[in-house]
């Protein structure tokens, strides 16, 4: 049907003519970066949109993380999950933490709040969740546990942009968040990311971390890294901002498309949509289980052969990478669930502007093997 390649995301882009305004102010005013005119409109407009008190913007996502766990000072051992993009363990071991690892919940992909507790040690400071596909991590049995043994948490919320979960922002849980908003991403700002905090001086401390740990002209107060988003970056994110509304709601088309048409389908399996949330919609991940015609991977190759190229989120695991796999924590059997859930995972084409009629051809393509 399609010659193009359709790939599993791609960036959502305004009208070029939008953007040149604002290329116009910043050949006017020459502020090219450090804390700018729009960085500091696109920190304001995100704290409105997302309904947080103060969020930091960065580079990208994985510095965020990093300057994360250097803003409460995290050391030891953090709780994570295997089931997630490298860069969440990553970001410890640049750290020099160690990440300890704990198996998932079938249900939701995210980890499992029932084996956080057996992987506490004397050392472990913080747990480091991801709302995996944007679906909230069990936050009120996470923070319960965190209290009771003294932890941070530190979520990864990379996927998280925009989700609601009773009524208010999901980001708002656990002492920091992370978004990413690297170009696959729901939003986006070519690269970028932020961290939210709770309060100003937390902010301040991130803010300091992220330019090289100047708190003003003559003090360095920390070996901080140059994290800072530049100015054309923050300026197509307020540009990216005023779309995101209906980019949204194409997504969830999208999504609703796919449940319907693939509901029945013998052998695919789907998530059930989270309660008492509003979602992004920005992941389709399908699970293909031993009922089903092909295998996963003969599924994923028969779509590319089609030019769909789905993608195997999460596969292989993190804990799977060589620098990963000789810790106790990253054994098979301590992660069975996200192992199992690795070997079916095929995460489908979703983004604003993918055409009804192409959603409709992969579902038939998946449907009618
Ligand atoms: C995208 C992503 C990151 C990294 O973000 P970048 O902005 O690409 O550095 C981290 N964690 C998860 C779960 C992600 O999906």
């Amino acid at each position: 049907m399609s010659h193009k390649p359709i790939y599993v995301t791609r960036p959502y882009l305004p009208p070029l003519e939008e953007f040149i305004p604002y290329l116009e102010q910043i050949w006017e005013n020459k502020l090219l970066t450090n804390n700018g005119p729009f960085h500091r409109q696109l920190e304001a407009a995100l704290c409105e949109y997302l309904g947080v008190e103060h969020l930091s913007l960065f580079a990208n996502g994985t510095i965020a993380l990093v300057t994360a766990l250097q803003t409460l000072r995290i050391t030891g051992e953090v709780i994570t999950t295997p089931y997630s993009f490298v860069a969440t363990a990553h970001s410890l071991v640049w750290n020099n933490i160690k990440p300890v690892f704990v198996d998932i919940d079938p249900n939701t992909c995210n980890i499992d709040p029932d084996k956080i507790e057996q992987a506490i040690t004397p050392q472990t400071t913080a747990i480091m969740p991801v709302h995996c596909y944007g679906n909230p991590c069990a936050v009120e049995r996470i923070q319960q546990i965190a209290d009771i043994y003294g932890l941070k948490v530190i979520y990864d919320a990379a996927h998280a942009f925009g989700v609601r979960y009773k009524e208010e922002s999901l980001i708002r849980h656990g002492d920091l968040s992370v978004l990413s908003f690297h170009a696959t991403k729901v939003f986006n700002t070519f690269e970028g990311g932020a961290i939210v905090c709770p309060d100003a001086k937390t902010k301040q401390r991130i803010d300091f971390l992220k330019n090289f740990g100047f708190a003003d002209e003559v003090t360095v107060v920390a070996p901080g890294i140059n994290g800072k988003m530049s100015e054309i970056n923050a300026a197509f994110g307020l540009l990216q901002l005023k779309h995101i509304n209906s980019a949204l709601s194409q997504r969830k088309e999208i999504e609703a498309n796919y449940r319907q048409a693939l509901a029945g389908v013998r052998g695919i399996h789907m998530l059930v949509k989270p309660a008492e949330t509003q979602g992004n919609a920005s992941y389709f991940p399908i699970f293909i289980g031993p009922e089903y015609l092909l295998s996963r991977d003969t599924l994923y190759q028969h779509l590319r052969e089609n030019n769909i190229y789905a993608r195997r989120y999460f596969y292989p695991l993190i804990s799977d990478f060589p620098m990963y796999r000789g810790l106790a924590s990253a054994q098979r059997d301590n992660l069975s669930v996200a192992t199992e859930n690795a070997s079916k995972v095929l995460c489908l084409p979703i983004y604003p502007d993918l055409d009804m009629s192409l959603c409709n051809h992969i579902s038939r393509l998946i449907a009618t093997k």
